[in-house]
């Protein structure tokens, strides 16, 4: 297997289906935007445009901290200005296609359409404590895991950063506008779990995760402990990850507590496996004192026997970790499905015994297809 690790937009490879990708075919780039920039690059736009630096700043305080894309409303700027500051810092990235509710509107679904025609999918969870946003790395996945809905379909291209803090945005916007349930607020938390493999696309994350953090008016202003990167377990990418000085949590896609069974759940597991993955996961730990969060997806009869559970168990005793087990959701067209409610309890049982943190995570928006990928796969 050719272990090529770019994730620019343009790599230039094709998917092929049932294979592993890790770079994203050539095509088009969606259009730059000032989420994409940093506040010096922003100034730099506005400087080519002949004018001062400082419409950036207000351009971005309008985007971050007003969420207002609507330059009819940016009042601080001469009107002859605003039309041409928003064409080239705030171009229209991605269409809404259809947008589904559940949990009395505190469960929120967004498909969207992107420039180039691709469908991405996001989703808003309102809690009483918190809001976190779910979402997409990518368009597609190259992981091939067999369980996923997004896997099925292959990589089509890795989302621009402007892209996937768009979607963080457009949460906001929602909140913001009272059409959640629950009042005004804002997005606490987000987690990199809806479409794509966000370690296959380093750059655009690492750039999103810092849109999301850096100060309003340059970002969101959001604390990286509220940012869970999920992965498969890409080890060189995971180690980078550690050193970047942002405190953000690692989810770990672990699915199976030996090699055997997670080569068929988890194919990358063929390449860097399930000791090399536990060991890149403590050393983030260890670098980040940020407890680790290992995911599990309970497959009946696949992957939850009692001494599946023991021996996931014996790997991760006395490590800075936490185990989140989630019932699987069925996909189309598979025959899996979620473990037996006497088997669940007894697997939690014997990760307690064996002084494992662990829980079950709650199974929001299974009616609207909550699933990553599902969505867009049926669209
Ligand atoms: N590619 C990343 C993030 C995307 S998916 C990763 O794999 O971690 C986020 C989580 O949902 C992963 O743990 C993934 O394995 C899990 N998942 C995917 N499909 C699922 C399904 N049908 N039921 C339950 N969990 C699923």
């Amino acid at each position: 297997m050719v272990l090529d690790m770019t994730e620019d937009l343009e790599a230039p490879r094709r998917p092929v289906p049932g294979e592993l990708t890790f770079t994203a075919p050539r095509g088009r780039r969606p259009r730059r935007h000032l989420a994409d920039m940093t506040a010096a690059e922003r100034r730099e736009a506005v400087t080519a445009l002949g004018l001062p630096a400082f419409r950036a700043d207000q351009v971005s305080r309008h985007y971050f901290t007003r969420l207002s894309d609507d330059p009819s409303a940016w009042t601080d700027i001469p009107a002859a200005l605003r039309d041409d500051l928003a064409a080239a810092l705030t171009p229209p990235l991605m269409t809404p296609v259809r947008e589904l509710t559940a949990d009395a509107g505190t469960t929120r679904k967004m498909l969207w359409r992107l420039f180039d025609d691709v469908l991405v999918e996001s989703v808003l969870m309102r809690y009483p404590d918190r809001v976190t946003m779910c979402v997409s790395s990518q368009a597609g996945c190259g992981m091939n895991c067999p369980f996923c809905a997004t896997g099925q379909a292959g990589l089509t291209r890795n989302l621009s950063t402007a892209e996937i803090v768009e979607q963080v945005v457009a949460g906001a916007r929602e909140l913001a506008r009272g059409d959640v349930p629950g009042g005004g607020g804002r997005v606490s938390n987000v987690v990199f779990m809806g479409m794509g493999e966000p370690l296959a696309n380093y750059k655009a994350v690492l750039g999103a995760v810092r849109r999301l953090v850096d100060k309003s008016p340059e970002g969101l202003g959001m604390s990286a402990r509220g940012i869970t990167v999920s992965t498969v377990g890409l080890v060189p990418r995971m180690r980078e990850l550690a050193t970047e000085g942002l405190p953000v949590t690692l989810a770990l896609s672990l699915h199976a507590p030996d090699d055997e069974l997670r080569n068929t759940l988890v194919p990358v597991n063929t390449r860097w496996n399930v000791a090399e993955v536990l060991d890149a996961a403590w050393e983030y730990a260890r670098v980040t004192k940020r407890r680790v969060s290992v995911e599990y997806a309970l497959i009946k009869d696949v992957n939850d026997q009692a001494w599946r559970a023991d021996l996931l168990a014996k790997r991760l005793r006395n490590k800075l970790v936490h185990v989140n087990l989630i019932p699987l959701n069925p996909t189309p067209g598979s025959t899996w499905t979620a473990s037996r409610r006497d088997d669940e309890r007894e697997f939690v049982r014997r990760l307690e015994a064996g002084g494992i943190a662990v829980t079950v995570r709650d199974t929001r928006g299974r009616e609207i297809d909550g699933a990553c990928g599902q969505l867009a796969a049926a669209e």
